[in-house]
């Protein structure tokens, strides 16, 4: 006969921690704490095999259930001592829901369960008001519960009597007055239900049990599951345990603690507890809980080390026992019964990045857990948490009280920073030189690469996390927000409004923090993370500052575990030094149209294009060769040894021309070209569609001296710093490539010209080419691009967009929507979409290495730095992942968590 019902109690149980499937993780819990010897008051757990049957079998149970729950019922009765609807010694239960995964406050409960106008006069014996306190409770939550009588009509009535009654608080409440109001109580049940509140405590335990296997399917645990990708056939587990009390007086008590601190990691017990009450008053917020510790404790707070000292040296005991035995970091609920302890749940404690990579490493010196353990236990994305500049908690807490809070925004570069407002990238640089900037656009464009870089921060109020804005912040790891919809700004007026403020100014303070998305007004203090203070400002030794040598370490437990490499995508020599000390094997993507822009070179640009003819366009580049020469020897120089995937101007030209008139009179003057004829030539330039226009290998097909002189600068610069010994390694990448044509072609060029480059300079070099794949048809012909590449490049951005057909810069629209409304399960430009996306990618990568057993493939769009797609092409078995500098140590933890999971799956 298959075991529906597992009790615990009394030293022994009947579960145990390994059986969360079955018990649900609550009742592992008690059962595993059960068998350790931490006092538990007796219960049992009803398996989540019931609510599987329970849903297959049209809402009725296995026959057998009955007669189960009935006997381990008696089991607690003999235990405790009491019995179950007994008037003299009545047995109190709570009922609670549990499932394998945490599911916080999805599920229903039930307390003070047993409860009938005869069991109160028992438990009234002792204490009659604390008596009517608990049945009025029950009422109420087993009326909400199980009746579906809204819990508003009671606490409307509650409230209504302690303002009758002149007090604050219902524990004020007399006894006499909570009688009348059990009485109102069963009324509004008998006006709401048609029925009187139940008697029969029998009636109320299956009631309750019904209750909560209802609630795996109610609204919001399955909202719950489909965000946390919890299956909806896992059931929740229902878990009946003898109730202990917290509010039977001043020698009692309710609390929770984690056994280290949740939010430094420091290894000291933490926690909060409330004298004289039971668990939902904690949550309750009514009254204010006061911590557990004297360490804890502020001014003349009072402890419960104070207040109860034995119990606490037993609760210190019992965290001891637990986290060692668990070897984590546990979150502990408690009851305090008359100066007795019991423990009620206890699970791993969710923490923030920083305590979670100072308790993974403490641990490994405590000697609790290994070194591959330790990198499973940081979730890699809450790594970024330790390298952004942060706002002062408290300060922020105050700003937003104060009603500073002027809207929220994507949060697309994780930090915090505060700065005076500029409009434009020109007034950002002049800007930046006497204060912090913010950088408010409605949405950035190339030409603002120099405003974001002087920027402190970027705010825009259009886009989504893949729009410029957010790519080129994070690369630089910049604080961003970006899609801040309820923020408006009028470059005319140059002014930002939002509802309900008055309108910010070109110079006035902002505060944007780009972890959370929130947008402040005003100056909030901010300072840069110990991490950067050590690796990238060297104004800290690594001997003071223990977070960035528990960073170190994580990360170098996590190298070792990987098989995947981690590049970099990085335009300059700044950006790649970055990546470097952050630990990137090399440049998985470098974008050579960031460096047409800057500002001496940008004229020369300019030529190129208005060029009337190949002879014209040569005579620019060769003026913009040297500096492309000196920014690839730059880049060269940092990643000796490193291979540097270079690629090849992607941009349509029209991106490098002046849009405004007035900025395209300038230009006409500084090129000593006719305004009109330059408006002509610009309008001429112009593209319905850019993005799909004439951009990428299309531009070398009309224009290839644009790729020749590319191509010369590259292996200029690397016989250049071959002579003073550096060993560079370019890789030469052709993007936007749709047919095998456009790559033979290419190719062959590149080859050509770098040979004669090589000649010339009589240096050898290896020439290694290669060509991204972003268009879904490069995808599909895979095997022949492969005959002609040495490497692929999945260019995901270019690949969201042309697969599902949306555009990266203007999806900010509509993507929140239809993540909200669960058209999909995740913004696609964020985290690959596996099922369609992804089967290009592994599609390409094994249709591309069967025609080319040697062929590398990376992956370089945003993809590369996010975990869960970092997870996914670890399956597909590339090469390497390619980031911005700021992402590379979460895809260096990332990697070494898709090898633990990857080899675990593959057994
Ligand atoms: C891509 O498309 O994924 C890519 C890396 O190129 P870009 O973002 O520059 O278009
Ligand atoms: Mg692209």
């Amino acid at each position: 006969m298959q075991k529906y019902v597992y009790y615990f109690g009394d030293g022994h149980a009947e579960g145990n921690a390994g059986m969360k499937n079955v018990l649900g993780g609550k009742g592992a819990g008690l059962a595993e704490m059960t068998n350790i010897g931490v006092p538990v008051p007796p219960g049992f757990t009803i398996s989540t095999d019931v609510c599987t049957y329970f849903y297959a079998h049209d809402k009725n149970y296995p026959p057998e259930l009955k007669d189960a729950v009935a006997e381990n019922l008696a089991r607690v009765e003999q235990s405790v001592g009491k019995k179950f609807g007994d008037p003299d010694k009545p047995l109190l239960v709570s009922v609670r829901s549990g499932a394998r995964a945490s599911m916080p406050g999805m599920m229903d409960t039930i307390l003070n369960l047993g409860l009938n106008d005869e069991t109160i006069q028992g438990l009234a014996k002792h204490d009659e008001r604390f008596a009517l306190d608990s049945y009025r409770r029950f009422i109420q939550m087993y009326s909400d519960v199980v009746l579906e009588v809204d819990k508003e009509h009671f606490e409307h009535e509650l409230f209504a009597l302690r303002d009758r009654a002149g007090v604050k608080t219902d524990a004020e409440i007399p006894a006499e007055a909570l009688r009348e109001l059990v009485a109102t109580y069963k009324g509004i049940v008998r006006e709401k239900s048609g029925k009187d509140f139940p008697q029969d405590v029998q009636q109320q335990l299956w009631g309750a049990i019904g209750a909560v296997f209802n609630s795996w399917n109610n609204q919001r645990a399955i909202t719950y599951r489909k965000l946390n990708g919890i299956p909806d056939d896992w059931g929740t587990a229902v878990n009946v345990q003898s109730m202990v009390f917290g509010n039977m007086g001043n020698d009692c008590a309710t609390g929770v603690a984690f056994t280290r601190n949740p939010s430094t990691g420091e290894k000291r017990f933490f926690g909060e507890y409330l004298a004289n009450a039971q668990g939902e008053d904690v949550v309750a917020g009514i009254r204010t809980p006061l911590p557990i510790s004297k360490a804890q404790a502020i001014e003349n707070q009072k402890s419960l080390e104070e207040t109860m000292p034995e119990v606490y040296a037993q609760l210190e005991d019992v965290y001891k026992k637990l986290e060692a035995h668990y070897r984590d970091m546990q979150d502990i609920e408690f009851t305090i019964e008359h100066l007795k302890l019991y423990l009620l749940q206890t699970r791993t404690g969710k923490r923030t990045g920083f305590a979670a990579v100072k308790i993974a490493c403490d641990m490994v010196d405590e000697g609790l857990i290994n070194h591959t353990e330790a990198v499973s236990r940081v979730e890699a994305g809450q790594i970024v948490q330790l390298l952004a500049p942060v706002f002062d908690i408290d300060e922020k807490q105050k700003a937003l009280k104060g009603g500073r809070l002027l809207g929220r925004g994507l949060p697309a570069g994780p930090g915090a920073a505060a700065g005076r407002i500029a409009f434009n990238a020109e007034r950002a640089v002049a800007m930046a030189k006497d204060d912090p900037v913010v950088l408010v656009r409605i949405e950035t464009s190339p030409e603002d690469i120099a405003g974001m870089h002087s920027a402190a921060g970027i705010l825009t109020t259009r886009g989504g996390l893949t729009s410029h804005a957010a790519v080129v912040a994070r690369g630089m790891g910049r604080p961003c927000v970006v899609g801040a919809g309820s923020v408006r700004v009028d470059y005319g007026r140059a002014e930002m409004r939002s509802e309900g403020h008055e309108p910010l100014e070109e110079g006035d303070w902002v505060s944007i923090d780009g972890t959370t998305g929130e947008i402040l007004s005003g100056k909030l203090p901010t300072k840069p993370s110990e991490i950067i203070q050590v690796l990238l400002e060297k104004t800290m030794k690594p001997e003071d500052s223990e977070v960035y040598r528990n960073f170190d370490r994580l990360l170098k437990w996590a190298d070792e575990i990987r098989t995947l490499g981690v590049r970099t995508n990085a335009d300059t020599p700044q950006d790649a030094r970055v990546a470097r000390l952050f630990g990137a094997h090399g440049i998985g993507l470098c974008r050579t149209e960031h460096m047409f822009f800057q500002e001496e070179r940008i004229l020369r640009v300019r030529e190129m294009i208005l060029a009337r003819n190949e002879a014209g366009r040569r005579k620019a580049l060769d003026e913009i060769l040297p500096y492309q020469k000196a920014d690839f020897e730059g880049i060269f120089r940092e990643l000796d040894g490193m291979p540097v995937t270079i690629r090849l101007l992607d941009p349509p030209l029209h991106e490098f021309l002046p849009q405004t008139e007035g900025q395209m009179s300038t230009v006409a003057r500084e090129m000593g070209w006719g305004f009109v004829e330059l408006r002509a030539k610009v309008n001429q330039l112009h593209e319905s569609n850019p993005m799909l226009g004439h951009r990428g290998c299309r531009l070398a097909v009309t224009y290839p001296e644009i790729y020749e002189m590319q191509v010369r600068a590259i292996f200029q610069a690397a016989c250049a710093v071959k002579k003073d010994g550096i060993d560079a390694r370019p890789e030469v990448m052709i993007p936007l490539v749709g047919t095998v044509k456009e790559l033979t072609m290419l190719s062959e060029m590149v080859r050509r010209v770098a040979a004669e480059t090589l000649k010339e300079q009589e240096t050898e070099l290896p020439i290694i080419v290669g060509t991204m794949i972003e268009i879904p048809r490069a995808a599909l012909i895979a095997d022949k691009l492969g005959e002609v590449a040495e490497f692929f490049s999945f260019g995901t951005n270019d690949l969201t967009q042309m697969t599902f057909g949306y555009s990266r810069d203007d999806a900010g629209s509509f993507l929140p929507e239809y993540v909200d409304k669960k058209i999909l399960p995740k913004d696609p430009f964020e985290s690959i979409d596996q099922e369609g996306v992804g089967q290009l990618v592994r599609l390409g990568t094994q249709r591309g290495r069967g025609a080319n057993g040697s062929l590398k493939v990376g992956v370089c769009g945003e993809h590369g730095g996010d975990p869960d797609s970092i997870r996914f092409f670890r399956t597909c078995d590339l090469n390497y992942v390619s980031c911005s500098p700021y992402r590379v140590p979460v895809a260096r933890l990332a990697a070494a968590q898709a090898e633990l999971e990857f080899k675990h799956f593959e057994g």
